[in-house]
């Protein structure tokens, strides 16, 4: 059986903001104000979100005390450059990466342009054989003529976008009122993923049911809580959605009880198409190859069911086939 280093992996659903190698922190941390971290267990407790959390506000507290590092183009450069890389070196080859340009703005005087364009530059300097594509975050806590400049130039730069997402706290925010948004990109061609089905209540099914049948989603980010719905499955599965999985995710938000509670099996079983994804790698203390190697370990997935979810992902990407397949022969 091949080890999980070995496989050639996909990870559709990656939060680019989350991605930072601990060292660099070390290096660039002190310039922003962050306290470097005087030993791992400190790094540990300060940074990473390494052990189950109430609830994904927690996890988002996370996230936000890593912001800082992302505080200019140069450093925006340095860690996308370092998150292509890294995800290179253990085989994964293809990435979809997703930000958020007003997080990452954080209302400082750096304009998205700059941002993005950081990005890229982060992308086209890796020296790495990947198939990398990008996905531009709307946060859904945004007022929405917030949401709409920021739709706007995700939408503008649809050519070095592959997709558009609606991501953050899912409860109190519904998706709807931002469909209109959502429309609009995916008239310019880009692909639509929407976080929803990521918390065991009603209104996280709603929000899987609106992006499906309100805003014609392509993917949603994790609704793992389909599972205790039928009808919600089968709507699913006839409109071709692919589900992204992210497993230690969902187990460090508190959206399952522990690894063995979550429906990966399941919904592969019902006839979902699902994948394998890391949400977070860093702020986790994960990467692509223990996420895997979990898949197979924790959650009883056979070397064929990866293959199924590998392919699942090529199938379901918003990089252009081509791209895929030249990454893949590499
Ligand atoms: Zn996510």
């Amino acid at each position: 059986m091949k080890n999980s280093s070995d496989i050639l992996k996909t990870d559709i659903h990656c939060h680019l903001e989350a991605c930072f190698r601990h060292q660099t922190l070390i290096e660039i941390g002190d310039r922003v104000g962050l306290p470097v971290p005087a030993d791992v267990d400190t790094f540990k407790r300060d940074y990473l979100v390494a052990d189950q959390k109430e609830n994904l506000a927690e996890m988002i507290a996370g996230f936000d005390r890593v912001r800082a590092l992302w505080f200019d183009r140069e450093a925006i450069t340095r860690l996308t450059k370092e998150a292509v890389e890294d995800a290179a070196a253990q085989n994964v080859r293809l990435i979809e990466l997703r930000y958020s340009p007003d997080f990452i703005q954080n209302g400082r005087n750096i304009s998205f342009e700059a941002i993005h364009g950081a990005i890229l530059d982060g992308i086209n300097s890796a020296n790495a054989d990947i198939a990398v594509g990008l996905i531009g975050i709307i946060r859904r806590t945004l007022p929405l003529a917030e949401a709409q400049k920021v739709a706007d130039f995700i939408t503008a730069n649809a050519d070095s976008f592959v997709g558009i997402d609606l991501a953050d706290q899912e409860l109190d925010y519904p998706g709807r009122e931002f469909a209109q948004l959502f429309r609009k990109a995916k008239a310019r061609g880009l692909g639509l993923t929407i976080h929803a089905g990521e918390i065991s209540v009603e209104e996280s099914r709603i929000n899987v049911r609106d992006a499906i049948e309100q805003m014609a989603a392509d993917r949603i980010g994790h609704g793992l809580h389909i599972i205790n719905d039928p009808d919600l499955i089968q709507l699913v599965i006839d409109n071709d959605i692919t589900l992204e999985l992210c497993p230690t995710s969902n187990l460090l938000t508190g959206s399952i009880p522990a690894i063995e509670d979550h429906p990966f099996r399941k919904l592969m079983d019902a006839g979902v198409k699902t994948t394998i994804n890391t949400d977070d790698p860093s702020l986790f203390a994960i990467d692509w190859n223990s996420e895997y190697a979990l898949a197979k370990d924790s959650l009883g997935l056979t070397p064929a069911d990866i293959d199924q979810c590998i392919e699942n992902a090529k199938a379901a990407s918003f990089v252009n086939g081509e791209t895929i397949t030249k990454a893949w022969s590499a």
